[in-house]
């Protein structure tokens, strides 16, 4: 299969990368990133296009997306799948849908779970929206891209999943921060905490899987100074794409709109931009020692 890859930064290249490894001819381009390694470099996102059976995109947003989609669209062939991996809002991700669909194309949206050393091990997982032809023709590749693929719906529904998902995200690395801190107040020892936690009712994702505490638990970006991983302006990104969400369908999301107010001010007021998303932990802490 030809592949065109769009977006070659922390998540894309990697992605792009495992494409090419087990065999399969991808073109790629990046407005600033270089291609790595087995991507065929191309000029423009409209070069990559017209070549190719599958255009996946890796951008930052639902605006980049809308104006790359605006690009590409016109040069694929009849047939050819667009697929777009970011994490945009439901409405970014219907409109290039259906811009798709009316020039005779596939389209999926299709984001991801499992951060940058998923993409770089191929153990992502995808949530997909789209119709079952479309999602047929892509699952080869999400199998080298990823450990799991679940076709959610109709195209939206990849998001509705993702940013669903991620509001548990950030409502629970919250939850995990502060009571490592409210620990540290009342004098419990954290690895003690981490040994509790981690095998009792508390237990999450980030917890287990990304502990916050620096040299607790498995290794998480706390152990590298915070640098991200996932930072914190990408987390406020989806919690506002969750509260966005919220508002337009009416759902009642107290927990999602107080996690994204307090990530709003961690990185606008508190220092918290380029920091991964873990940094809550010294955030409170440094809270509770004033
Ligand atoms: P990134 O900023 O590292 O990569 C985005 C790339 O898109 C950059 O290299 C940028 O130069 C390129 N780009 C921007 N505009 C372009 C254009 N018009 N044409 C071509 N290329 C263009 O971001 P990332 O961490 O790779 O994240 C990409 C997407 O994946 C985001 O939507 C993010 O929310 C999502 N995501 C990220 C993670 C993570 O852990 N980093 C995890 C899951 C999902």
């Amino acid at each position: 299969m030809k592949i065109g890859f769009i977006g070659l930064g922390n998540m894309g290249a990697p992605m792009a990368a495992n494409l090419a490894a087990a065999g399969h001819e991808v073109l790629g381009f990046d407005t600033a990133a270089p291609v790595p390694d087995g991507v065929t470099a191309v000029n423009s996102a409209a070069d990559v296009a017209d070549k190719a059976d599958v255009v996946i995109t890796m951008l930052p947003n639902g605006k980049i997306l809308r104006m790359v989609a605006e690009q590409i669209i016109p040069a694929m062939q009849q047939g050819a799948v667009l697929c777009d991996c970011s994490t945009v809002d439901v409405d970014s991700a219907r409109a290039v849908a259906q811009q798709a669909t009316a020039a005779g194309l596939g389209s999926l949206d299709a984001p991801v779970s499992g951060g940058i050393g998923g993409a770089q091990g191929g153990t992502l997982t995808f949530m997909v929206g789209g119709s079952d032809a479309d999602f047929a023709t892509v699952q080869p590749l999400f199998d080298i891209m990823g450990q799991k693929a679940v076709h959610c719906g109709d195209v939206g529904s990849g998001q509705s999943a993702k940013i669903c998902n991620n509001m548990i995200l950030g409502v629970t690395m919250i939850a995990t921060c502060e009571a490592f801190a409210l620990a540290d107040q009342l004098g419990l020892d954290r690895q003690k905490m981490f040994d509790v936690v981690s095998t009792s009712s508390g237990y999450s994702w980030s917890m287990n899987a990304y502990c916050p505490a620096p040299g607790v638990g498995p290794k998480s970006p706390a152990d590298n100074d915070y640098t991200p991983g996932f930072a914190a302006e990408l987390m406020l990104k989806d919690l506002n794409l969750s509260q966005d969400a919220a508002s337009s369908s009416g759902a009642d999301t107290p927990m999602g709109a107080l996690a994204r107010e307090l990530y709003r001010t961690f990185v606008e007021d508190e220092g918290g931009r380029g920091r991964d998303f873990s940094a809550m932990l010294p955030r409170f802490t440094e809270k509770n020692r004033k």
